[in-house]
């Protein structure tokens, strides 16, 4: 479903990426870990061509998101991406938040997308909130909301980038909660977290990111028990 080739990355003089070479099959869970600054939020932000590359290969859904010229449109509407902070509308509601791309994006029909929306919204527990405002809701249900907007464009991969960083303590789980269920039912999803809890017992890989490089990549028990670069052992002890 996604694969870095050699990728390199650039911010000016600043190489951010470094060699990127990394696979994630359909329905595979991956949690990217490491300090901050490592390049975890890049990282992910190429995979939908937020951020371009400065050499290699990335072909994502088979479509070559290196070369020039390729529809980026194409490739982000089967892309949902969830970030720490939620962006919702606020001067729109729950539902006129979820089918706005839907309709606008994929014009489908109003009907259409409102089904979809309470579908995903009862998926995430929050029907009753249709019609609320993000302003009236916490933010762990605002986060909710957010995932279920994401699956509302019927998305191949989901991308999340520290989705409770910036929640209270209590709604970290109900947040995580969503997502497991996501992973359980096959949903592709590359997930930058410090929840080590939930990268343990969710992910199918722990992926390790210092300045820049990939130095771990391994199923979670091994990562866990036996990490094998000692950036990593240093980086376990000083979070867990
Ligand atoms: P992480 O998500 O692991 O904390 P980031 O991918 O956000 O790391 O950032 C990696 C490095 O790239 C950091 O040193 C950061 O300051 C730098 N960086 C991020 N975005 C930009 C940018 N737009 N321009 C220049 N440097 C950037
Ligand atoms: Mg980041």
């Amino acid at each position: 479903m996604i694969e870095f080739k050699n990728v390199n990355k650039h911010y000016g003089a600043f190489h951010v990426l470094k060699n990127i070479t990394l696979t994630i099959r359909a329905g595979e869970v991956v949690v990217i870990i490491g300090p901050s600054g490592s390049g975890k939020s890049t990282l992910l932000r190429t995979i939908n061509g937020l951020e371009p590359i400065t050499s290699g290969e990335l072909i994502v859904d088979g479509i070559p998101v290196h070369q020039k010229g390729t529809d980026l449109n194409k490739l982000r509407r089967n892309i949902g991406m969830v970030f720490q902070h939620f962006n919702l509308y606020p001067h729109m509601t729950v539902l006129e938040n979820i089918i706005l791309a839907p309709t606008k994006v994929l014009k489908m029909p109003r009907a259409e997308a409102e089904k979809i929306a309470r579908f995903y919204l009862e998926k995430v527990g929050l029907l009753d909130k249709i019609h609320a405002y993000p302003a009236q809701l916490s933010g762990g249900q605002q986060q909710r909301v957010a995932i279920a907007r994401g699956l509302a464009m019927r998305p191949k991969i989901m991308l999340f980038d520290e989705p409770t960083s910036a929640l209270d303590p209590e709604m970290i789980g109900e947040v995580l909660a969503v997502m497991k269920m996501l992973a359980e039912e096959g949903m592709t999803m590359v997930i930058v977290t410090h929840e080590m809890g939930f990268a343990r017992e969710v992910a199918d890989r722990i992926v390790f990111m210092d300045q820049g490089e990939i130095l771990e990549d391994a199923p979670p028990e091994e990562f866990f028990t036996r990490p094998k670069e000692e950036r990593a052992r240093a980086f376990l002890k000083r979070i867990l």
